[in-house]
């Protein structure tokens, strides 16, 4: 029996609230949960149960929920200065120091940012940047973009022309002409039984057979997250990175490392484009950024692109109010600050997550698992049907979704990608709360 309380929420949820990739007939029959209170790695309802927030909110709770420090510096950067933007050439003390602690946390020479609000804003901002960048060059035939049919970049009318996932497109008459999707490096589908090795360098030649078939006079950007995090936590062979930048270069494409996950320590260094060994030209970023306590998101230029931008004698025509918003930047800055003096940014590679693999591949025993696969604190636990021949169920994603409720109903937040249960803890996690993860999942 849900108290009173919870009940006029449900209400005025149904009512009003309009919510993101959502069924609202479906809600309203359920009813959301309420969240209500979060500290550390959990979170609470409003019907006071405990539970384990196995997906750092959305994969960006990296220092964890309720610190105090991110709270103190919000109220006094609003009692310093509340709001001011960064147009008709302002800017303001937390912007400019963010983007450049931003610039010695990534390579050397990408140290220009573009700040916005979310990831959306961050890549339709790479599109834009993109097209003006090729009109400046004086190759304004320079426009298509190549992404891939799993690969999630958001929900701008750009952004989701990127994302390749055509359940996200039929409803809205997208993508946009001159956008296009090629398959993913994932072994657990589209390499079923192929050698890791070769099907890396099968799956990055798809990027080539696209430039060629587009002319790669035409060819503006190949734009990719390092590990797809939405399309299921895909994580491509050894081969498949290096393969692609150098195809990239080949044919003279920007590479844009979309890594609104894979930042900020998510798979074991800073960012994800360290960890699987490629050197991007552009990299856009959000989630981890301020570890979701407010919405702030960026995108980095590296020299290739950033100096002639820079140079450009025309207006950079592009930008929102908030752009650069001095508590957002201010508690991003903090947010780095503790994540530093804590190890956040590389503890995904040490003891940890070793552990986490460990644990989690103790799964792969049960009758429903197919495979388990991990990078830093980043997993995915594929259900079948038949583990012998890794027949999936169908129609594909019933069972996830009965799963994903069940683990909720256990006390963790384990979120559902098809029949793959994925997880994204804070990077504080324990080893107890590793344990936890598994015995809740597991029963
Ligand atoms: N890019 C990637 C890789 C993402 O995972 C997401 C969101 O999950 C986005 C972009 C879009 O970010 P936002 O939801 O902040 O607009």
């Amino acid at each position: 029996m849900l108290s009173e309380q919870t009940r006029r929420w449900q209400e005025l949820d149904a009512r009003h609230h309009f919510h993101p990739f959502t069924t609202h007939k479906e809600l309203a029959e359920k009813g959301a949960r309420i969240i209500t209170r979060a500290e550390g790695c959990y979170v609470w309802d409003s019907e006071g149960h405990k539970i384990l927030d196995g997906m750092a909110g959305l994969w960006c709770t990296q220092i964890g929920h309720g610190r105090e420090r991110l709270a103190r510096i919000a109220h006094d950067q609003i009692r310093q200065l509340d709001y001011y933007n960064a147009f008709f050439q302002c800017a303001t003390p937390p912007a400019v120091e963010l983007a450049a602690k931003l610039a010695q946390l990534l390579p050397p020479g990408m140290d220009r940012f573009h700040f916005v609000n979310s990831g959306s804003e961050a890549n339709d901002t790479v599109i834009k940047s993109v097209w003006y960048y090729w009109n400046l060059m004086g190759k304004p035939e320079k426009k298509h973009f190549i992404s891939r049919t799993l690969g999630y970049h958001g929900v701008g009318v750009g952004s989701a022309s990127l994302t390749g996932m055509r359940f996200m497109h039929e409803p809205f008459d997208l993508p946009l002409p001159r956008f296009h999707h090629i398959g993913n490096p994932y072994p657990w589908i589209e390499g079923r039984g192929k050698d890791p090795a070769a099907f890396g360098l099968e799956a990055a030649r798809w990027l080539e057979e696209k430039i060629l078939e587009l002319g790669p006079e035409n060819v503006a950007a190949f734009v990719a997250e390092p590990i797809q995090g939405a399309g299921g936590v895909i994580i491509p062979p050894e081969t498949y990175w290096p393969e692609v930048q150098r195809i990239c270069r080949q044919y003279d494409v920007l590479l844009v490392s979309d890594e609104v996950i894979c930042g900020f320590g998510r798979t074991g260094s800073w960012w994800g484009h360290e960890t699987m060994g490629f050197e991007p030209d552009i990299v856009s970023m959000a989630k981890g950024l301020s570890s979701g306590y407010v919405p702030i998101a960026a995108v980095a230029f590296g020299r290739r692109v950033g100096d002639v931008i820079f140079a450009g004698e025309k207006e950079y025509a592009h930008g929102v109010t908030y752009a650069g918003h001095p508590v957002c930047a201010a508690i991003a800055l903090e947010n780095i600050r503790i994540m530093e003096e804590e190890g956040l940014g590389t503890r995904a590679s040490g003891p940890i997550g070793a552990y986490f693999r460990e644990r989690l591949t103790t799964l792969a025993d049960h009758p429903l698992v197919g495979e388990v696969r991990t990078k830093g604190l980043l997993a995915c636990v594929e259900l079948c049907k038949d583990k012998a021949t890794g027949e999936l169920f169908q129609p594909v994603g019933k069972v996830g979704l009965v799963c994903r409720d069940l683990c909720v109903e256990n006390g963790l937040v384990m979120r559902a990608i098809r029949d793959g249960m994925v997880l994204s803890p804070p990077l504080i996690v324990t080893e107890e709360q590793i344990d936890e993860i598994v015995t809740k999942a597991r029963t």
